[in-house]
């Protein structure tokens, strides 16, 4: 795939994908209650599923925000609700809050989660959109995205009842047939197909994998584990990237600016600089100034 593979005409995806970007402004701090924490590496302490975290100040700001990496509070800086956070708050429940109206609070956070996968979808399946290799399937794309849509505005009492794995698979089916047209014109390199005689593909272990400067453009990396792995200056175009784990990768310098399905979840969770090249929609995360150029 080359830039101009991208569909001229996105402003709509574009406007949509703006939406899919958290305001934590419009969110009543959901993802602070509503998800559940185990201490560990990311996390400083263990918080239940529904449990207000002590942090969360009545005004919904988080009271250490500035200080959240230094407090053992990484998780925090990672997660990221593709939106969901101000659909509930602001659209599922109307603006009305968790505190001012209690009996919704249970159903609201169990609504977080079911509304974040839907928004995630809703991510994937506007990226796919703009791809001119998905032309073929562009009718089965728009359909999926209108139905994924409507399932975001229903009342929460419905949206309680989906069926997300089943949704999830129509759409999943849509995702991977996206790759492999958008990846069809890509050669993977034979010299980067193997590490330690490891493949390189869909849920590979790739942890710790010392890939500094490889040439993975076109590779399915769907589901692999790219936990601490050394991408530093590689080349990720066309590279698949769905759901593949990037904690604590090293991406300084690499080159994710065409790879396919990438979140901004997992460039947080990732360790790059301002040499990693990234794709439209996504952001440097603030933790990486930090870091050595
Ligand atoms: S530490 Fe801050 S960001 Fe993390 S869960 Fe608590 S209030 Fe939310």
């Amino acid at each position: 795939m080359h830039e101009h593979d991208h569909l001229s005409t996105t402003s709509n995806t574009a406007a949509n994908r703006q939406k899919l970007q958290a305001d934590c402004e419009k969110c009543f701090g959901l993802c602070c209650v509503a998800l559940p924490f185990a201490a560990s590496a990311d996390f400083a302490m263990d918080k239940a599923a529904g449990q207000r975290c002590p942090s969360l100040q009545s005004d919904f700001r988080c009271g250490v925000h500035d200080s959240l990496r230094q407090r053992g509070m990484r998780g925090c800086t990672v997660y990221d609700c593709f939106g969901a956070g101000q659909k509930v708050s602001q659209d599922t429940f109307a603006g009305s809050d968790w505190q001012q109206s209690p009996g919704s609070a249970k159903q609201m956070f169990e609504i977080l989660p079911i509304m974040r996968q839907l928004h995630e979808m809703l991510w994937y399946l506007n990226e796919a959109l703009t791809y001119r290799s998905a032309l073929p399937i562009q009718v089965e794309l728009g359909n999926a995205l209108a139905e994924t849509q409507r399932l975001t505005n229903l009342d929460s009492n419905a949206i309680m009842k989906l069926d997300i794995p089943a949704h999830r698979a129509v759409v999943n089916a849509l995702l991977q047939r996206t790759s492999e047209l958008v990846r069809g014109d890509a050669v993977p390199s034979p010299k980067h197909s193997r590490v330690r005689r490891k493949p390189i593909g869909p849920g590979a272990d790739l942890m710790g994998a010392k890939l500094q400067g490889a040439d993975l453009r076109g590779v399915n990396l769907r589901g692999a584990y790219l936990i601490a792995a050394d991408l530093r200056d590689a080349d990720l175009g066309t590279a698949d990237l769905i759901g593949a784990d990037l904690r604590d990768a090293d991406i300084s310098g690499a080159k994710l600016s065409e790879s396919i399905f990438l979140t901004q979840m997992q460039l947080n969770a990732a360790k790059g600089n301002a040499r990693t090249k990234l794709p439209p929609f996504l952001t440097y995360p603030s933790h990486w100034a930090a870091t050595n150029i």
